[in-house]
């Protein structure tokens, strides 16, 4: 941020241009605890000494008006309603480009979860309140790492952290505040009301369900390898993975599939015929009842026939 849009470029061009936001690294792209895009953006306005809303309000959302008006649209609410952009809309799009041209970062796709826009639906992806691992907290604290928020607390079907086996805190175990995700805190791992460290696990423990921990674990698993998977494959791995269960597994029998696994039988339909999209917690509920790895089956790295093959091969076995 030392030099202006219009100094930058009068450079020589062997020498590249800086990037107005300073270009920090987002943290575990690559790994189950990849940082989500809010939290990403508030260690950026952090290190340049300011407030998240703050650094939205005069440095981002002029980007994004720019962005928005060169496509010959008009700049509308929807694109600045909130910058908690975690998800996979339109929205999400424009705030990795606005931030990618600010930090001169090509890997901020991954702190979202938009790579899945055309496999998951966004009905109940995410949760508006944040959830954290208390002792993923103390242990960067203690080891004198970055504080953030991984992508992984942001879905609403993680309950529990994977690495630590424990409930995740939904309510500050001072002062009982819930915290919403859009309302800026003065650092992450602080309560936003009374400012105490969030990294103390609450009076009231209770370990989580081996299912809890296997939705974590399997929802993780699948973060850490978006960054190596194919969209073209992705875009058709759900309704192959429908076709194949109810082929291989119902005897043809969509209902069946759909009894099986208590979903509703339009809804299997519309899936499979790629109507609709499925929400992420559907998903990895029937990986869960056919024992399969809900990476792969979206992922579908290889895709059509050799990716029922593949599918076909992990349940034999
Ligand atoms: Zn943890
Ligand atoms: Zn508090």
């Amino acid at each position: 941020m030392n030099m202006s849009k219009n100094e930058a470029t009068t450079c020589n061009h062997n020498v590249p241009s800086p990037s107005r936001l300073y270009h920090l690294e987002p943290i575990g792209i690559g790994t189950p605890f990849v940082e989500s895009y809010s939290s990403y953006l508030t260690r950026v306005a952090h290190a340049h000494l300011l407030a998240a809303p703050d650094l939205v309000k005069h440095v981002i959302s002029p980007e994004i008006t720019d962005l928005v008006t060169a496509r010959n649209k008009t700049p509308n609410k929807s694109y600045k309603l909130s910058w908690v952009v975690n998800g996979l809309s339109t929205s999400t799009e424009v705030w990795i480009e606005a931030l990618s041209n600010l930090t001169l970062r090509d890997d901020l796709a991954w702190t979202t979860l938009l790579r899945f826009r055309q496999v998951f639906s966004e009905r109940k992806l995410l949760r508006e309140e944040k959830a954290w691992c208390p002792h993923c907290f103390d242990r960067w604290k203690n080891e004198g790492l970055p504080i953030y928020e991984p992508l992984l607390w942001m879905i609403a079907q993680v309950h529990a952290c994977p690495e630590h086996r424990t409930f995740l805190l939904c309510s500050c175990p001072h002062c009982g505040e819930d915290m919403p995700l859009h309302k800026a805190t003065k650092a992450i791992g602080l309560c936003r009301k009374c400012g105490n460290w969030l990294g103390d696990d609450g009076r009231f423990r209770r370990d989580p369900t081996d299912e809890h921990l296997r939705y974590a674990t399997a929802i993780g698993e699948l973060l850490a390898h978006v960054p190596c998977c194919k969209e073209i494959a992705l875009n058709t791995s759900i309704p192959h993975l429908l076709d194949y269960l109810v082929e291989r597994r119902t005897k043809g029998s969509e209902i069946g599939l759909a009894k099986l696994v208590r979903i509703k039988q339009i809804y299997i339909g519309d899936w499979r015929q790629g109507k609709y999209l499925p929400p992420l917690g559907a998903v990895a509920r029937i990986c869960r009842f056919f024992n399969l790895s809900l990476r792969e089956a979206v992922l579908g790295e290889i895709g059509g026939e050799q990716q029922l093959i593949r599918l076909q091969m992990n349940m034999d076995h």
